[in-house]
């Protein structure tokens, strides 16, 4: 982890949130690598559960959530840890930290009884603080999903079964964040809700849990650092008949990466008008105030019902943070020589090719390399840097650590007859190439 860790920090993936203040627990800023390789993870994500399907819709809901919808969705009553206090060393802890019944800071035995912790924010929304008119910040990005069910449903050709997705901030005040990105008090989903009929709920979970676990390993993810694990009934969310977490071996150890919940009708039936007249399941909660009935009717029989759910919900920065772990590597290249290399997948790499002109200071070298540059950006795959800090080795060096797939660069030749020499990040191996095979080969990489 300390390798990651520093690396994010001295190449601009991740920093330390308000560090010139002395930092915010559990907050992480993006810098300019970070902000692409999580675009790129999240674009990935958006083309395999919209783009590459036709049953599901996007979608990108407010934040700030209203007091009724996370009471009715059971978040105001259950979505808290069971919070410990240590009498000696003042120390705070989620009750499961602590295996022996000691404060795993200082030992003592002295601990108060554990006591719910309700992790959402609260805010106030206009200008009057009285203490009633506030929202939260949602703590997932489902909520919104399930209120605009109908809006969904009534503005496309939908029917069951289809999904709505989208990617979004969540937010949970941790008792205990840590582990760099892996818990933290403001992250982003990614969140599928996938609507089914009742019935066919089991059917579709297996599906999804195969679907996503194979989508990691399309990511990068090796076989043997993921699995699948069955979440125990004692431990399942208010809303969940059934879990299947996706557990990733990371640094810290082996961690929930996502979990794919059977829902079922809990949070439509939830939020649904005239609840009496549907069966819904009894754990629904009861008395909403919502004015719109989040049902479908079977054209054949007629009858109105409130669909499954099945969703898959991944984190993405435990994705961006499993990614990196898989990528870093160091290669003995000559003696007492090591090389850092991100071997990420080009669809993930921050920086898809950089095009590096020999010398600095040479006007026709630098023209020619931004020429290069400009063309391969227009391909629309992603960000082309101009790499001109007129050191070929060291720009390699930086390029095999930040993961970018190939280095072009530009020399005296290039000016002459216009072939370019392309160097590969994985194997180092450097070879020209003539100005018309460049589009392709660079297109080659994406496949
Ligand atoms: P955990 O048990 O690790 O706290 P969870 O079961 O509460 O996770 P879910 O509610 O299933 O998590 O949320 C879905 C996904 O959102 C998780 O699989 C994880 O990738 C991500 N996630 C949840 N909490 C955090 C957090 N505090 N920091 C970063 N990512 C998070």
């Amino acid at each position: 982890m300390d390798d990651l860790v520093s690396l994010c920090k001295r190449r601009g993936f991740i920093f330390q949130s308000n560090e010139i203040y002395g930092g915010l627990q559990g907050l992480y800023d993006y810098g300019p690598l970070g902000v692409e390789l999580k675009n790129n993870l999240k674009q990935a994500w958006w083309k395999s559960i919209i783009y590459d399907r036709d049953d599901v819709e996007g979608l990108d809901a407010s934040i700030l959530t209203g007091r009724e919808v996370l009471k009715h969705s059971g978040h105001e009553d259950t979505f808290s840890d069971p919070l410990v206090d240590c009498r000696s060393c003042k120390n705070r802890f989620r009750s499961d930290q602590s295996a022996d019944g000691k404060c795993p800071a200082c030992g003592s035995d002295d601990l108060t009884e554990p006591r719910p912790f309700n992790l959402m924010f609260k805010t106030t929304v206009g200008p009057v603080d009285d203490g009633s008119n506030y929202a939260y910040l949602r703590p997932e990005t489902a909520q919104q999903i399930f209120t605009n069910f109908k809006n969904v449903l009534d503005s496309t050709n939908k029917s069951i079964p289809f999904g709505v997705a989208q990617i979004g901030k969540a937010f949970r005040n941790e008792v205990t964040p840590g582990k760099f990105i892996f818990r933290v008090r403001e992250f982003e989903q990614m969140e599928l809700e996938f609507f089914v009929e009742p019935g066919q709920d089991e059917e579709w979970h297996k599906y999804w849990v195969e679907s996503r676990y194979n989508w990691w390993i399309e990511q990068g993810i090796d076989k043997d650092r993921i699995q699948k694990l069955e979440v125990d009934k004692s431990d399942l969310s208010h809303y969940s008949k059934a879990t299947v977490d996706i557990m990733y071996d990371f640094p810290h150890g082996l961690e929930e990466l996502e979990g794919i919940a059977n829902r079922t009708d809990f949070d439509l039936g939830s939020h649904t008008k005239n609840q009496e007249e549907y069966s819904i399941s009894s754990s629904v909660m009861k008395n909403t105030k919502s004015t719109t009935k989040l049902g479908i009717q079977n054209l054949e029989t007629k009858k109105w019902f409130i669909p499954y759910v099945i969703e898959p919900s991944a984190g993405v920065d435990r994705g961006v943070l499993a990614l990196l772990n898989e990528a870093y590597r160091e290669e003995n290249v000559g003696e007492n020589n090591t090389r850092i290399v991100l071997g990420l997948k080009p669809h993930l790499s921050p920086i898809k090719a950089a095009v590096i002109p020999l010398k600095r200071n040479n006007e026709e070298l630098v023209n020619a390399a931004k020429e290069i540059k400009n063309d391969l950006q227009k391909l629309g795959l992603g960000r082309v840097i101009l790499e001109n800090s007129g050191n070929i080795g060291k720009s390699y060096r930086r390029h095999d650590e930040i993961g970018t797939p190939i280095c072009i660069t530009v020399d005296f030749e290039t000016l002459e007859n216009k072939t370019i020499t392309i160097r590969d990040r994985d194997t180092m191996e450097q070879k020209r190439l003539d100005p018309q095979e460049l589009n392709k080969f660079y297109e080659k990489i994406f496949d």
